[in-house]
């Protein structure tokens, strides 16, 4: 029997129109909200708001592509306040955001000596997770990444990160743009395939849940993105990216977002788009080893590939992939998002950093493929 060990995550609660129920699951005394103003803005967090009463604190100063320093600002705004509790709500930035605040107001501990893995011990306050983008799966994982210097990405990876509820509210999803639904659906669709041939840790819960992740979703992203008030397919969407998030949790990320990382840090591309404009380069990168893991998942999101040979199967894998991005009007190449071929070099030197991520891709990944797979997506 295989040896590993695994987290389940935060406890769920699922349900259109659920957020409101929050107030039931943090503890009594003041609850910071940390969100931003464009999830405000579109009046998402109302009905939690007010089920939670004047209690509230809301801090809606995160940006995309958080910083260290807005998270500090956080944690004051919190401190202040002297809260209780914790809320993470809207995509995948509040929500890492919210984890390091819960983390730092309640161990005490220096931003500054957290980052990596395992570096967090403490105990943090009751935190509850709320995603209002399917994509992330921030909600399930104990990852928070936040901006250092300007650019460089940097993670807080750790077990007391874990939220102590995540609530999959499929009604916050609805007024999602179409744009936003597709690149943050193909980016939980990266967690499934990254999760499902990461060269470590990888395992049989972890297997289970990063393909019944990549059936919903790849069943429903273009429905999501034709239907966009349908519950059943927003549902099936945000379940789909929590179970990856699951997954990646366990199973870490790999080649694709450790080039994804430097498009935000240094262009802003959003996180999803920037993972969906690599995907197909790296996954070609990867064949040499992942060809029967890559079979493995074809017929999972395409049925049609079932009967094919596998590696016919893995190549079909990637070409699903490129055509829901196509058909979901995804941007596909580097120079649709003001990458130029000047910036080639200093991407690449910057995908270097990620070794993190970088250890986990099933083939090595060097300064020079890097340098390559750019050009090959610019
Ligand atoms: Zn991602």
């Amino acid at each position: 029997m295989t040896d590993f060990r695994f987290d389940y995550g935060p406890r769920v609660l699922s349900g259109t129109g659920r957020s409101t129920s929050v107030s039931d699951l943090v503890p009594e005394g003041p609850v910071l909200v940390v969100t931003d103003k464009g999830v405000r803005g579109l009046g998402l967090a109302d009905p939690m708001l007010g089920a939670l009463g004047d209690r509230v604190l809301v801090f809606d100063a995160v940006e995309a592509d958080p910083s260290a320093a807005t998270a500090l600002a956080a944690v004051a705004a919190g401190r202040e306040a002297g809260v209780t509790s914790v809320i993470g709500f809207g995509g995948g930035s509040p929500m890492d955001v919210a984890k390091v605040v819960a983390y730092l107001l309640g161990s005490g501990d220096d931003l500054d000596g957290i980052y990596g893995v395992d570096q967090a011990k403490g105990a943090r306050l009751p935190l509850v997770l709320i995603p209002t983008t399917a994509g992330t799966g921030s909600e399930a994982t104990p990852i928070a990444i936040l901006t250092v210097g300007g650019a460089e990405k940097k993670g807080v990876v750790a077990r007391p990160l874990y939220a102590d509820w995540a609530i999959l509210d499929a009604s916050l999803t609805f007024g999602l743009p179409r744009g936003v639904t597709a690149a943050t659906g193909i980016d939980a669709m990266v967690h499934a395939i990254e999760a499902f041939t990461t060269k470590r840790l990888k395992n049989p819960l972890s297997d289970a849940l990063a393909k019944e992740a990549l059936r919903l979703l790849g069943a429903n992203i273009r429905r999501a993105c034709d239907d966009p008030a349908n519950p059943d397919v927003r549902g099936a969407m945000l379940l789909g990216s929590h179970l990856a998030g699951v997954a990646f949790s366990n199973a870490p990320v790999a080649g694709v977002h450790a080039l994804a990382y430097p498009l935000g840090g240094h262009f802003h591309v959003p996180h999803g788009l920037s993972n969906a404009l690599m995907l197909p380069h790296v996954l070609g990168h990867n064949m040499a080893a992942a060809l029967p893991l890559y079979a493995d998942l074809a017929p999972i999101l395409d049925p049609s590939l079932a009967s094919l040979g596998r590696q016919a199967q893995a190549q079909g894998l990637v070409e699903a992939l490129v055509a829901i991005a196509v058909d979901c009007g995804v941007p596909a190449r580097l120079r649709d998002v003001g990458v130029k071929a000047d910036d080639l070099d200093l991407l690449a030197s910057e995908a270097m950093k990620q070794q993190r991520l970088l250890i986990n891709n099933p083939c090595e990944i060097d300064l020079a493929d890097a340098r390559r797979l750019y050009e090959a997506a610019l």
